[in-house]
């Protein structure tokens, strides 16, 4: 490509809207034009990136056995009634009409409509398994669209959908769909961890994040030093402590703490530690009231806490009128001792080995020293009810976790029967019955991995293109070519050569100087730049370098070309 043939339009100024690097940096490459909230145009420069994503994403679904379809994005209500996803699916669905009135969502996935399409082309074990993927464009209506692409309303998926005979058989697909999806991301040159995700009713082991690492990343994440194993913050398994809890030394003391509610304050005005202290929240439950302890230095993990069968799916603090009823004192003053029989004590596993604790003492401006469980305060049962932090050991006994951040870019799941149930999708299994279908879904956010890639490669100057997904992977900058027709000639040369042996190149022929040139090229991350100058030419060399070096080295033309187009 030439570059005065090409629309590049690069701005010098950081837009003050832009909160992240790759924002920043694709609005600067001119790689993206916003149009409304969450709405992008993909300038011809950025289109290039995307394309780049979009065709490993392609190859590597056909490599594993998956079927390109394109669905409609537009998608009657109906459909999404059988589902009873119209109502549930809640503010994400754009919800449109025609000129007849009749309703229709823009989709944000596509369960429903590729269920219908199984439903009326599946009729036979034989044609099993089957995977149709799409890559498409979806709009969900984000409450807080932001950072550009990154979260957008309407942006580029690859969605996929797996249907089988058995559990067994989507099992296997999902695996399968794991690994393409490992090829995918490390053949893009990014840094990703798979990450076992919460599948809220579902359970086991049937969700992954696939996760790129980035200090901007939107989600917590929890890996191990020692392993593969990383999770979500939410789904990561706090274990029980290796030690036992050591028997009761103190006696039971109630303190005055008269304006000392938070753990903080309590444990610094008792001179304990936050750790040797009981946090206990009331939240309502399925009947009455339900008591919820950790360690004063945890935090509940909500997640979690949903999960417990006194509670109705989900964990709703109790409101303060109703705390001051049933106990007598306001919230910063709750603790296990004394609270009344009808109320189950659900502890931590952590907090369950703790002796001669500091908690609430359930009588406004005062706390308990020297409590311990059983003895003074009821345990109806221990449970894993903490958020993990830094340095618990990880859940499969190998390392340490760590906290880090990740941005989700890919998704697999195991849906089960949920979506061919409702819309009644089956086929004839080997013994002639009818047999509900069982389905996988697999998404990865195609125009979100390029700013996820951003994140994780830029310096000051700009973008640093990991080879595959670099719009260009060589850029020619040509000194003054109208001073000495022997440059251009030179740089015209070295171009249709690379050209020829399939190299992307791109020629920056716009006649800028040199500063601009180079610092166009830096910010829109071209890997590999040779400069054509007059001194080269006179010299025989071009100047090279790598967009990730400092220095630049004076190459001969076959050294180049060895270097950016070994030849087999
Ligand atoms: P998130 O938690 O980030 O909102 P999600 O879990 O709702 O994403 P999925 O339904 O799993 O997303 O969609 C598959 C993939 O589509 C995600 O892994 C993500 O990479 C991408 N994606 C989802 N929402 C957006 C968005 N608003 N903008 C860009 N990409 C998105
Ligand atoms: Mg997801």
């Amino acid at each position: 490509m030439r570059l005065s043939k090409f629309h590049l339009a690069t701005v010098k100024e950081v837009p003050a809207d832009a909160e992240i690097v790759s924002h920043q940096l694709m609005l600067r490459a001119g790689m993206i034009r916003k149009l409304a909230a969450g709405l992008y145009t993909w300038s011809p420069l950025g289109l290039r990136v995307l394309r780049k994503v979009e065709a490993v994403v392609r190859e590597e679904m056909n490599r594993a056995g998956a079927i390109e379809v394109l669905m409609p994005a537009v998608q009657p209500r109906e459909l999404w009634e059988e589902t009873g996803r119209w109502e549930k699916f809640g503010g994400q669905l754009l919800k449109i009409k025609d000129r007849k009135d009749a309703e229709y969502c823009f989709g944000p996935t596509h369960e429903e409509v590729v269920t219908d399409f199984a439903r009326a082309e599946l009729h036979s074990y034989k044609q099993l398994p089957v995977n149709f993927y799409q890559i498409q464009t979806k709009f969900r209506d984000e409450i807080r669209p932001r950072f550009g692409v990154m979260r957008a309303r309407e942006f580029l998926m690859k969605d996929a959908y797996s249907f089988h005979l058995d559990a067994e058989g989507l099992e296997r697909e999902y695996w399968n769909m794991y690994e393409a999806y490992g090829r995918i991301f490390t053949r893009l040159g990014l840094k990703f961890r798979a990450v076992q995700a919460d599948t809220g009713a579902i359970g086991g082991n049937a969700s992954h994040e696939f996760h790129v690492l980035a200090e901007s990343g939107e989600d917590a994440i929890a890996f191990s030093d020692g392993s593969d194993y990383a999770a979500n913050v939410e789904k990561a398994e706090a274990l029980a402590p290796a030690q036992a809890r050591p028997a009761a030394a103190a006696a039971l003391e109630r303190v005055a703490t008269p304006t000392q509610k938070t753990i903080a304050e309590v444990s610094d005005s008792l001179g304990v530690a936050p750790k040797d202290c009981v946090k206990t929240i009331l939240v309502r439950g399925v009947e009455g009231l339900v008591a919820l302890c950790v360690r004063g230095d945890h935090e509940i993990n909500e997640i979690k806490a949903g999960k417990l069968p006194e509670l109705p799916g989900e964990s709703l603090l109790a409101d303060e009128a109703e705390i001051v009823r049933v106990l007598g004192c306001t919230p910063g003053f709750i603790g296990p001792v004394g609270l009344p029989a009808n109320v189950p004590v659900i502890v931590d596993r952590s907090a369950a080995v703790l002796a001669d604790f500091v908690c609430g003492g359930n009588e406004n401006g005062s706390h308990y020293r020297g409590a311990n469980w059983e003895r003074d305060a009821r345990v109806t049962r221990v449970e894993d009810l903490r958020k993990v932090v830094d340095g618990d050991p990880s859940p499969d006994g190998q390392g340490r976790l760590r906290i880090g951040r990740g941005i989700e870019v890919g998704h697999v799941f195991q849906l089960g029967t949920k979506y061919a149930e409702a819309l009644k999708a089956t086929v004839i299994d080997q013994a002639g019955k009818n047999q509900v279908l069982s389905m996988g879904c697999y998404g990865i956010g195609v125009s979100r991995i390029v700013a996820a890639a951003i994140e994780q490669n830029f310096d000051a100057a700009g973008i640093i293109w990991p080879e595959p997904m670099a719009p260009w992977r060589v850029a020619i900058c040509v000194i003054n070519p109208k001073n000495d027709s022997a440059v251009a000639a030179a740089a015209d040369a070295l171009y249709a050569e690379l050209d020829a042996r399939g190299v992307e190149v791109v020629l920056d022929d716009r006649g800028l100087r040199p500063g601009g040139m180079f610092a166009d090229m830096e910010l829109i991350g071209i890997p590999h730049r040779v400069v054509v100058s007059e001194r080269g030419i006179a010299a025989g060399t071009f100047e090279y370098r790598a967009r990730r070096d400092s220095e630049s080295r004076q190459l001969s033309r076959e050294d180049v070309l060895a270097l950016l187009a070994p030849a087999g």
